[in-house]
């Protein structure tokens, strides 16, 4: 064992991983993913179960060469298993065996002699073969104390190297596991290493009580994949240890997010938005008091232990409908802007409606709207102010914008047509400041702010007139007609404030 872990971590992502329904990895995929956790720092790989198919035999002896990891192959106690495991050149065998008497009587038609005459036989066999040897007591938390103890001793007489304790159909509980883990470590001096699923959503809690119990290793998937409700997943256990009970592993932690992403997209299975340390939401925060204490001091609404730089993740602030004008003006002043009191009410508007809408308004969302609306002169000093906006567009039909707005006071309505509804709507707004004033948009720049087609996208927007006066302003909206025409009237409003003060030809307002 590395001398700087205390525990270590052995990874089944692609073999009991792989045999979560509808998870199939091809070859190419499980050497990726087997890369991926050596890169992360795993001890050891449990590489599949290769008597079950020619492929698989093939993927375990392909990941054996390639890695300096330890690699795993699994068997079940019978020979022909065991020499499939052995001839993939896996550095360990993991030999396996009902010992509950529901599964011995039920599914493998044993008895408890036949059993222990298999472990012995088992062990052996892969210790002649000089690999690492780990036995196995499949259903452990349903096997009889007694029977359990005694077969764990049948394998340590025949050579083992661990024992692996399973939670097979996950119906432990801390205490129950943690007392297993004891009464075995009573019986035998071989390490302990420890399996449990998530049935009833108790698969971390109970691998930590093994560990805090003896166990010295923990079998985990990344994401928490497995049978029926999975693994105990590798981020979790792995944060909850360094974090939470003060112990080590190899796993580089800042790699779990990558990692996590990684297995996602190869296993077709997608990571929860709420899943621990891997989920997008594990760092986000939404409400306006959360958010707002965030900002002071992380560690009010974050565990403090766990940052999510330590996995590889960022923090996001999420702005929601209920977002406060408190929150969203903290938010803006660490970002360096400060917006006026009439600006802010118009920021927490605008991010209201659009959360209102059912999107997530990220802080990157925010800053856009907010760099917009901050552009804008005061109400009272905007000679343009757009009351309505419809548009209408489509393959069939030609763009047409129907405007109404206050020009200088005087409530106007004007309607045109364009190639496209932003066309359509600049003309229209053309249109109604009149003859007298001929504008021109000289550029007309659309970035997308954030991901999606419901991405907030900002708008520049840079219109001159013919005496030369120019302006330019940027607007941010879910809606990029919205967004134009709100930068094309900030923009005309700052170059109509030039005119009427005369300011020198060409300067930017
Ligand atoms: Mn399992």
């Amino acid at each position: 064992m590395d001398e700087r872990a205390d525990v270590m971590v052995f990874d089944t992502t692609l073999r009991d991983g792989e045999q979560m329904p509808s998870v199939a990895f091809s070859v190419e995929e499980k050497l990726a993913i087997a890369r991926k956790l050596e890169e992360l720092g795993v001890d050891v790989i449990e590489a599949g179960f290769p008597v079950s198919s020619p492929e698989e035999a093939k993927a375990v002896e392909l990941i054996s060469k390639e890695l300096s990891s330890t690699v795993c192959a699994i068997a079940r106690v019978v020979p022909t298993d065991i020499r499939a495991a052995i001839a993939t050149g896996a550095g360990m065998v993991d030999v396996f065996c009902s010992t509950s008497k529901i599964q011995m009587s039920g599914s493998m038609h044993v008895k408890p002699a036949e059993v222990l005459e298999a472990t012995r036989t088992a062990v052996a066999m892969v210790k002649d073969a000089g690999r690492e040897c780990m036995f196995t007591p499949m259903d452990a938390t349903r096997t009889e104390t007694p029977f359990l103890q005694e077969v764990c001793t049948v394998a340590q007489e025949a050579g083992a190297d661990w024992i692996g304790l399973t939670d097979t159909v996950g119906v432990g509980t801390p205490q129950r596991v943690a007392a297993m883990v004891k009464a075995v470590a009573e019986a035998v001096d071989v390490p302990i290493s420890i399996h449990c699923h998530d049935d009833f959503g108790l698969a971390t809690a109970n691998t930590l009580a093994a560990v805090e119990a003896g166990a010295r290793m923990v079998q985990v998937c990344v994401n928490g994949l497995g049978e029926r409700a999975g693994n105990a997943a590798l981020e979790e256990v792995v944060m909850a240890l360094h974090c939470l009970l003060g112990r080590r592993t190899r796993v580089r932690t800042h790699k779990l997010y990558e990692t996590s992403r990684l297995v996602e997209r190869l296993s077709g299975v997608a990571v929860a938005p709420n899943k621990a340390v891997v989920g997008t939401n594990a760092f986000t925060h939404e409400s306006g008091i959360h958010a707002a204490g965030m900002l002071r001091d992380q560690r009010t609404f974050e565990p403090g232990l766990m940052t999510p730089e330590m996995v590889g993740q960022r923090r996001r602030l999420v702005v929601g409908k209920h977002a406060g004008r408190h929150g969203i003006a903290q938010a803006l002043r660490e970002a360096g802007l400060s917006p006026t009191e009439e600006e802010l009410t118009e920021i927490v508007q605008r991010v209201r409606s659009v959360a209102a809408r059912g999107k997530a308004v990220l802080s990157a969302d925010l800053y856009a709207i907010a760099e917009g609306v901050m552009q804008k002169l005061p109400q009272q000093k905007r000679a343009i102010i757009l009351e309505q906006l419809v548009v209408t567009t489509g393959d069939k039909i030609t763009p047409t914008a129907t405007v109404i707005a206050q020009v200088s006071g005087n409530r106007q309505v004007e309607a045109h047509t364009g190639v496209g509804p932003v066309d359509a709507a600049f003309r229209a707004i053309k249109r109604m400041l009149g003859p007298s004033l001929e504008l021109e948009v000289r550029e007309y720049h659309v970035d997308a702010v954030t991901g999606g087609s419901d991405a907030t996208v900002r708008v520049s927007v840079s219109v001159e007139d013919n005496e030369g006066y120019a302006a330019s302003a940027q607007s941010a909206s879910v809606d990029i007609v919205m967004a134009s025409v709100d930068a094309l009237l900030t923009a005309t409003n700052h170059l109509l404030r030039l005119r009427a003060n005369g300011a020198g030809a060409g300067e930017k307002s």
